[in-house]
């Protein structure tokens, strides 16, 4: 189990230091900013939907080690996806990462697994949804900041 804890954090660690599609250098057509003030944790989080299919996505912004990681991770696993799919993945994410569905994702989201340690730290889960909360934003087109509180 240790082992597999080791291998959790390699994963983190790497996406927090060289997060995936960081910067808004691509088209897009939707974007939201997203707040955790506990933590000082900001993002924006850029989307091009087109034909209801999230085409492309990126973000930029600061946070913690697990803020960035999950916003990494989910920048690689949203591309491509419908927003059906996009909104799927949030919710069985949110699930998890919450405790109120104890089981491990499958399904293409099993990288996500890494950020399930969060899970009995509320303050940890503000981190790892906030990209995923502001995501959802920019899809519905809200122009709102969305704040963890
Ligand atoms: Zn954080």
């Amino acid at each position: 189990m240790s082992e597999l804890r080791d291998l959790y954090q390699e994963v983190i660690l790497d996406h927090s230091r060289s997060p995936r599609n960081f910067g808004h250098h691509q088209p897009s057509n939707r974007q939201a900013k997203g707040n955790n003030p506990l933590c000082g944790d900001k993002f924006t989080v850029y989307v091009l939907v087109e034909d209801g299919i999230v085409k492309d996505l990126s973000f930029e912004g600061r946070g913690c080690a697990i803020s960035t990681a999950s916003a990494s991770l989910m920048t690689e696993l949203l591309k491509g996806r419908t927003e059906d799919d996009a909104q799927a993945m949030f919710e069985r994410f949110h699930a998890v990462v919450t405790g109120e569905k104890g089981e491990e994702l499958d399904d293409g989201l099993d990288k996500l697994n890494v950020l399930a340690g969060v899970r009995g730290y509320p303050m940890r889960v503000k981190c790892a949804t906030l990209a995923w909360h502001t995501l959802k934003a920019a899809l519905k087109q809200t122009d709102e900041t969305v704040v963890t509180e």
